[in-house]
């Protein structure tokens, strides 16, 4: 029993609100949770009462067998036989998906579909669902949460002087596939001595030396789930600067965390961890957002930034991810991934916050 019928519904019934009496579905990552689908070249078109689904022959077996929709096996492009479909059925208004469409398939569509019929941008009809977990998610993203904490303790036992940052990136990587992850859910960061303050450093040919910080961020996915981690350890005793430095970023996180509850807007969670950095005057070296949402995609809704509205809600799952960065002298980030529980919260992340000393 799955759950992409209930979600194709959910849809549908979503549909008049944003004012379409159809939606196509380009994004991979929502095609796969209406579906299953986890080909590459897919496309869904969304009635209130049908669900077709287009192909190419590469996955026909597949799609048949698998995917409970009228399956459309395309000879041509997938946006020809959509639009001929739209034209059979007689719709005026088809919503898409803007951050999804390109240029060239809108004008594809748009000529195949003719004066008739009229293209509307929609935004997050789908992505708004996505952004509360059903049970049987939350345990896919707690399996992959788990995978990649193991991935991170296996590899920090080989983690010493003289590793270049990029050995310990392929060690991550080898121990999380070899924990059943497909691949790592995002490039997966690691950063020694100085260059930690680069919040997105590429990892490099640097290698490890003795009192040094060293930032590893990563994630994995696994069965079609992500997870995000950021974790800080220091190579050696470190200075008292650091030390507290470390502690204010951890204020920091937990009070993000502390401020996780169904009703309240991610702003105000962005908000309780910028407060904490103002507090010690790191406010200016946090340059990023709090946090985000995750699932089927490393980012997705909703997102824990300055001023979101968006209210909080049982299900949604986030990380809390403050970090501060000192040009030429370091940064910290710790970040963890949470679920919104009826009550508050629950951090997901098993691996503990202090500083680790190697
Ligand atoms: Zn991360
Ligand atoms: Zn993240």
């Amino acid at each position: 029993m799955t759950e992409f019928p209930q979600r194709r519904e959910r849809v549908a019934s979503a549909l008049a609100s944003h004012k379409v009496e159809a939606l196509l579905v380009s994004s991979p990552a929502s095609i796969r949770y209406l579906t299953g689908y986890t080909g590459s070249n897919g496309l869904i078109l969304l009635t209130p009462s049908e669900s077709h689904f287009f192909t190419d022959p590469r996955y026909a077996t597949d799609a048949q067998q698998n995917i409970d929709c009228k399956v459309h096996i395309s000879k041509k492009t997938l946006f020809d036989d959509a639009a001929a479909q739209v034209k059979r059925k007689h719709l005026k208004r088809l919503g898409f998906e803007p951050g999804w469409m390109q240029v060239e398939h809108y004008e594809r569509l748009k000529t195949k579909l003719g004066a008739g019929v009229k293209l509307v941008p929609t935004s997050g009809i789908v992505e708004d669902l996505r952004a509360v977990k059903s049970p049987a998610e939350i345990a896919l993203i707690r399996a992959s949460v788990n995978a990649n904490s193991e991935a991170y303790a296996k590899t920090l036992l080989r983690v010493k002087p003289g590793v270049r940052e990029m050995d310990v990136a392929a060690e991550l990587e080898f121990q999380m596939r070899m924990l059943g992850a497909e691949k790592s859910a995002f490039e997966t960061i690691v950063a020694s001595g100085t260059r930690t303050a680069l919040p997105h450093a590429h990892p490099t040919s640097k290698k490890l030396e003795l009192n040094e910080l060293l930032l590893i961020d990563m994630g994995a996915m696994l069965d079609g789930y992500a997870s995000d981690m950021t974790r800080m350890s220091f190579l050696g005793r470190p200075s008292r600067r650091i030390i507290n430095f470390y502690k204010a970023v951890l204020e920091a996180q937990l009070a993000g965390i502390a401020a996780v509850r169904p009703g309240t807007t991610s702003g105000r969670v962005d908000a309780a961890a910028r407060e904490v950095l103002k507090r010690h005057e790191l406010d200016k070296a946090f340059v990023h957002s709090t946090g985000h949402g995750l699932g089927l995609e490393i980012h997705e809704g909703p997102r824990v930034a300055k001023k979101q509205k968006t209210k909080l809600q049982a299900g949604m799952v986030i990380t809390i991810e403050p970090g501060a960065y000192i040009e030429g002298f370091g940064g910290v980030r710790i970040e963890d991934t949470v679920l919104v529980t009826e009550d508050g919260c629950e951090v997901l992340t098993p691996t503990p916050k202090e500083l680790v000393h190697l």
